[in-house]
């Protein structure tokens, strides 16, 4: 059998109007809950705080897990985890995101790190995602719209996919789709035109966002992988972490290495740039001798960790004096 997942019904809608009758387990993120606790009226058995993505975590805070029903309210480590508890328990999961910060709102996976790296477990996607553009509208501005990054990374992703073609690396499972390419790049083009509205946060310009999200999600659903979508930016972003002292975002991790890649694949990076910026996507918050570290060691962690075959592969010492500036 081959199940191939769905988005989750998305209702638009002010979290205030939320009617639920049923005992709520919460799991959220401290900062975002504090933000929209007010337009919550429901019963709240039990609150879960996930502190860091890693299945022993996710295990140990489970336990004291009390509802019928997971409400999810934050961003992707609130999302990941509920739907992480949410098949462990045979609970329904409803995502209240207060940020379009990532794409694990529509994922039917749960990211977790281990030993240094990023992997994906398959839980579901949420049964419901309800998105309130006021809430979201006014939240962090780069926070907000930072979901762009996992569209944006199709530019880099999609170059990866199409190279590991022509080089001979593509496998049985992921070989090179040409009308899915051309789709991904379609959708790509739908967020450089709403990055400027979404990152002021204007409901238009949210929904646009939204709508590439859910698109470049399911693309990926159907083919069965994530190719268009996933490449070198996402591996230097895993890699890097192990170079930085404190976690960031991941649009703050992925936004650079989206620039780094687009550079040394030769890509024109003035519209990825203008994007990136309309969305308020930090692309300095990593010190520059953890990136050249970074791409200095990531043909070999890629090789280590089984990634699919990209630029990221072929890089060495060379490739330092071609990494483009961020600034
Ligand atoms: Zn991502």
């Amino acid at each position: 059998m081959k199940r191939i997942w769905p988005n989750p019904i998305i209702e638009i809608m002010p979290f205030n109007d939320i009617e639920e009758s049923r005992d709520v387990a919460l799991v959220f993120s401290r900062a975002a809950y504090d933000a929209v606790k007010e337009r919550l009226h429901f019963n709240i058995s039990s609150f879960t705080e996930p502190l860091e993505a890693t299945l022993a975590h996710w295990d140990a805070i489970g336990a004291d897990l009390k509802g019928d029903v997971i409400y999810a309210v934050g961003g992707g480590l609130a999302v990941d985890t509920a739907k992480y508890l949410a098949v462990k328990f045979g609970k329904p999961i409803i995502s209240l995101p207060t940020a379009l910060s990532v794409d694990a709102f529509m994922t039917w996976a749960s990211g977790y790190r281990d030993k240094g790296c990023v992997y994906y477990t398959e839980t579901k996607p949420p049964d419901k995602l309800i998105v309130d553009f006021e809430v979201i509208g006014a939240g962090p501005a780069s926070i907000r719209a930072a979901g762009i990054t996992d569209v944006l990374s199709i530019a880099t992703g999609s170059w990866d996919w199409k190279f590991a073609e022509k080089e001979g690396q593509s496998t049985p499972e992921t070989e090179f789709i040409p009308y899915a390419y051309d789709a991904a790049q379609a959708i790509l083009d739908g967020v450089m035109d709403c990055a400027e509205a979404a990152g002021k946060g204007e409901p238009d310009g949210l929904k646009q966002l939204l709508d590439c999200l859910a698109l470049q999600v399911q693309l990926c659903n159907l083919i069965g992988h994530a190719r268009p979508e996933e490449g070198s930016e996402h591996y230097f972003a895993y890699s890097v972490e192990n170079e930085m002292e404190k976690g960031l975002p991941h649009g703050d991790l992925v936004g650079p290495g989206i620039m780094l890649m687009a550079g040394l694949q030769g890509q024109d990076l003035a519209p990825l740039k203008k994007a990136l910026d309309a969305c308020n996507i930090p692309l300095t918050n990593i010190a520059q001798v953890a990136i050249e570290r970074t791409v200095l060691g990531l043909a070999e962690y890629s090789t280590r960790h089984g990634l699919a075959y990209g630029i990221a592969h072929t890089l060495d010492e060379t490739h330092l004096d071609k990494l483009p500036s961020l600034r």
